[in-house]
């Protein structure tokens, strides 16, 4: 059996009338109708204040980071096990990444390294609910409202993931979110920004439309077209269902494994995860561990920590000057796979996965 580990809506008889009607509203680009409706989809789905569309994740980050002031030479501290694009678009703005270890059994950061790192040329922190497991903020909030650095979500695989009543991406000054083809909400490329803050709204919306070229202020363009925003209006609806089919999936898993010593990846008190992926922890060192994520491999149910060479951040190439000593993420990348969960899998698919990590574990044992 080979499994997907994306999923792709076909949904074609619901989603041609949706695109009939944007195209008979005749206004295609980023500024009209359709995009307004999306936006407010968007905030009232979320519960945000505010919502600007953009047409990819990476941008979203691009807008957030350029509006927030950050500018060349300043430091912005993100998670040693933060993916390639999170980082990418500090890049863009001349910043400096500076790498912190993340906490035990979480995503959040290291508080002690985190109190480490910053410095007085701290000008924002990125957090990332990777895997959709969603991060409690409360400590770091805490430590970085006292010295006035804004907090970015970078909730690019977290549509949907609570902690408490509140979405991943409403906890920062602004969530970062992608709405790429694997993403729980898709239009096939795009992304979106949520924030309560009006002013920086207003801001990052004018600098995403080349600065209303009033020959005053800059800008680039990297609105959505509104093709794309009506498929992402349709398709937030979908969310709730998702996240039920997701579960129902996981609790299969969990079931059948749990007489093994592989366990799921804790989530946080009071979160709960879309389950972007499942991630499991793995019980044995990490040359084994890693011969266990081949083997399912081999019987193809896919881990991100093969398909992208999954590893801290500085050991990338382009990235070994961040070098830092980050034993809690070098820890749960030895320690952990990701299994693909979504609701294009069948209720067939998803028990041969299980019986799959239950044959493995006891092969390896
Ligand atoms: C997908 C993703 C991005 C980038 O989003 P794009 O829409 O592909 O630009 C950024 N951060 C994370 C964590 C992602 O998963």
């Amino acid at each position: 059996m080979k499994i997907n580990d994306k999923y792709l809506i076909k949904d074609i008889k619901e989603e041609l009338p949706v695109l009939k009607e944007a195209l008979e509203e005749a206004q295609l680009s980023g500024t009209g109708l359709t995009i307004e409706k999306y936006e407010k989809a968007l905030a009232d789905f979320f519960g945000s204040d505010k919502a600007l569309a953009q047409s990819s994740g990476s941008a979203a980050l691009h807008t957030a980071l350029f509006c927030l002031d950050v500018k060349p030479g300043d430091e912005v501290l993100i998670p040693a096990i933060a993916p390639i694009p999170t980082i990418l678009p500090l890049l863009t703005v001349g910043a400096l990444p500076v790498v912190v270890d993340i906490e035990k059994n979480g995503l959040g950061f290291d508080p002690k390294d985190l109190k480490k790192k910053i410095s007085s040329k701290t000008k924002a922190a990125i957090l990332v609910p990777l895997w959709g497991y969603p991060i409690d903020y409360t400590q770091t909030l805490a430590v970085l409202d006292d010295a006035g650095i804004p907090l970015i979500e970078d909730t690019a695989q977290a549509h949907g993931s609570k902690l408490g009543e509140k979405y991943m991406g409403t906890f920062g000054k602004v969530g970062c979110f992608s709405t790429h083809d694997r993403k729980l909400l898709s239009t096939g490329e795009g992304g979106f920004i949520l924030t309560n803050d009006k002013g920086l709204y207003d801001k990052m919306k004018q600098f995403s439309q080349l600065g209303y070229m009033d020959g005053k202020t800059y800008g680039v363009n990297h609105k959505l077209s509104a093709l794309q925003a009506a498929l992402g209006t349709h398709r937030i609806k979908q969310i709730p269902t998702q996240l039920d089919k997701r579960k129902a999936f996981v609790k299969l898993i969990e079931d059948r494994i749990k007489n093994t010593e592989i366990k799921s990846f804790p989530i946080v008190e009071e979160g709960s995860s879309n389950y972007y992926s499942l991630v499991l922890i793995l019980p044995w060192d990490k040359s084994k561990n890693y011969k266990f994520i081949q083997n399912l491999d081999e019987r193809g149910i896919p881990s991100d920590i093969l398909k992208y060479g999954f590893c801290p951040i500085y050991k990338r190439p382009m990235f070994t000057d961040l070098a830092s000593d980050c034993t809690n993420t070098e820890w749960l990348i030895d320690h952990m796979t990701s299994i693909p969960i979504h609701p294009g899998l069948t209720e067939k698919e998803v028990i041969y996965m299980a019986e799959s990590i239950v044959e493995v574990y006891k092969n390896l044992k």
